[in-house]
């Protein structure tokens, strides 16, 4: 490709909205452009990083035996209403009505539809193992699009579903997933980390999460540097903390608090750290009123919370319960005297005196309060989100916590969308069952972001030779020199003839104008063509990513270039 022909707009300064690197580069670098919040448009050197990246995930999914298929973005509302998720899904789901009023949404992912496909075609235990897979486009509406292809409402997934005769089925196809986006993950030039993730909304059993760690993450993980132990902080096992010097148990007093409804406010007011305060979050478990407490500086985690008590569903308290429960208005909730079914502390709590709380009246905390004496605990457990420094639940070692970026997510879905759905097979006696169901996520377009996050300087992307637009940038240093002209094309058409994908750099460009554009676009390798090179018939060529030079003869440069691609190649190949 000549660089005069190509459509690559770079810009010199980064663009205001871009808060990331990959936000940043992607648009400088000419690799793709913003159509409305959230949405973008990939020109070709951003679209062949992407295809690079489907065809690794291709390879690998049909080595493990997925078969690819392609289904439509536009799904109707039946089937989502059949698996309860029309409504469960939230507003993050991209609803439209077509002509005659039947209700669709922009698939945000597959599960119903694949499992509907199924359904109708699958009978016998013959026809499975089954592993389906597309590399599409998705919706998701989010509430704040952010950080470009890393929070995006339109995007690229591949998303597999394994279908399986039992558990014990889903087991092998899970590991055959896991196995997959190892490898992936590992040939895209990522270092990542496998945490064990909430299933959320998914539903299901199992769920492991591929997490690149980045500066800026959308996930918030912890992991153990000593026994390599890792999660997501929503996940994380927070573990009974040792109790140290219980204090004397001081007498119960109640302070005044004018307005003062924040940890932050009461612990100023107070002068006391906010560790010596506890909070007391009202919710609904399944329509029961049910108090929570947790050290004022923690965080509560309501999927902790909900798994704890059971519920199918947990929500916070409105205003006008909290006011019955507690006899005061939003803020000044405590444990003394509250009305609710259960109450419930954090695993923190139990080696906690003296402490401030909510006085259930207004304008009113009490200071001193211990447990047993002042109040009742029905139940300790690990409510809390993990943080940095806290020990690692398998070796104690402090955990480090870290922001992270999902790149891939594996769920075991058990039997919930075939139940749902009506998915069943007949086993070899003629009996039916239902069909074991397992899905498997890989954002491409945020991979890319993932990838340029990890891989860049102050110049510009730096990328991994497998995904690299082009292997090779050759840059004639003045294009109205004829000699150098020839030179510079009859490398480039030697390269073209080795299978190099290379890219000429013929406009009439100043060399520093070049140069710039090459590190910044990122091309592993770049090839010089000067005056010096002229005369001694040799080349320079440049690593990108440690900055070598080495100067080659001319007739030998195609060969050297290929053996730099192909070690590299081979760097990045999973042993
Ligand atoms: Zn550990």
């Amino acid at each position: 490709m000549k660089v005069s022909r190509m459509y690559a707009p770079t810009l010199r300064e980064s663009p205001a909205e871009a808060e990331i690197a990959s936000h940043r580069l992607m648009l400088r670098a000419g690799l793709m452009r913003k159509l409305v919040s959230g949405v973008y448009s990939y020109l070709p050197l951003g679209y062949r990083v992407i295809r690079k990246i489907e065809q690794i995930v291709r390879e690998e999914m049909d080595r493990q035996g997925g078969l690819e298929i392609l289904m439509s973005a536009l799904q109707p509302a039946e089937l989502w209403r059949a698996s309860g998720r029309w409504e469960d899904y939230g507003p993050e789901m991209f609803k439209l009505d077509d002509r005659n009023g039947r209700e669709f949404c922009l698939g945000p992912t597959h599960e119903e539809i694949f499992t509907a496909l199924i359904r109708d075609e699958v009978r016998s235990y013959r026809q499975l193992p089954l592993l389906l897979y597309q590399i599409q486009t998705k919706y998701r509406d989010e509430i704040r699009p952010r950080f470009g292809l890393i929070r995006a409402r339109e995007f690229i997934m591949k998303d597999l579903y394994s279908f399986d005769r039992d558990e014990a089925g889903l087991d092998v196809s899970y590991k055959k997933m896991y196995e997959a986006y190892c490898r992936v993950f590992t040939r895209c030039g990522l270092s990542y980390m496998v945490v064990e993730a909430d299933v959320g909304a998914m539903g299901g059993t199992d769920s492991h999460e591929f997490v690149v760690v980045t500066e800026v993450g959308e996930a918030d993980l912890v992991f153990c540097k000593k026994c390599g132990y890792a999660a997501n902080v929503e996940r994380a096992e927070c573990i009974e903390p040792p109790v140290t010097d219980l204090e004397d148990l001081k007498p119960l007093e109640e302070v005044s608090t004018p307005d003062m409804r924040t940890i932050e406010e009461v612990s100023g007011f107070l002068e006391v750290p906010p560790s010596k305060l506890v909070k007391t979050l009202i919710y609904i478990a399944d329509g029961r009123p049910i108090a929570a407490l947790i050290r004022g500086d923690r965080e509560l985690n309501e999927a902790k919370l909900k798994r704890f008590v059971g519920a199918g569903e947990l929500a916070m308290a409105d205003e006008e319960t909290i006011g019955k429960v507690t006899g005061a208005p939003v803020g000044f909730a405590g444990p003394v005297g509250i009305s609710v079914d259960q109450v419930i502390a954090d695993l923190e709590i139990k080696g906690m005196s003296n402490f401030v709380v909510g006085g259930n009246a207004e304008d009113l905390h009490l200071r001193n309060v211990n447990i047993e004496r002042d109040f009742k605990v029905d139940a300790y457990a690990d409510l809390r989100n993990a943080v940095d420094g806290d020990p690692c639940p398998r070796c104690k070692s402090p955990l480090t916590a870290a922001k992270g970026t999902e790149v891939g997510h594996i769920f075991k879905l058990g039997t919930k969308y075939s139940e749902a759905l009506g998915a069943k097979y007949l086993d070899e006696n003629g009996e039916d069952h239902l069909i074991v169901m397992g899905s498997y996520g890989i954002g491409i377009t945020r991979t890319v972001a993932a990838i340029i996050e990890s891989n860049h300087d102050e110049d510009g992307i730096i990328w991994p030779m497998s995904v690299a637009p082009y292997h090779a940038v050759v840059v004639p240093i003045n294009v109205t020199e004829q000699a150098q002209n020839d030179l510079a094309n009859e490398v480039y058409e030697r390269l073209n003839a080795a299978g190099v994908e290379a890219v000429l750099d013929d406009r009439d460009e100043r060399p520093g104008v070049k140069f710039k554009d090459a590190d910044l676009i990122g091309y592993p390798i770049r090839i010089v063509v000067g005056p010096k090179t002229l005369k001694s018939n040799q080349v320079e060529v440049k690593l990108r990513k440690s900055k070598e030079t080495q100067m080659v003869d001319v007739e030998s440069v195609a060969e050297y270039v290929t053996e730099i691609i192909r070690k590299e190649l081979e760097m990045l190949m999973p042993k």
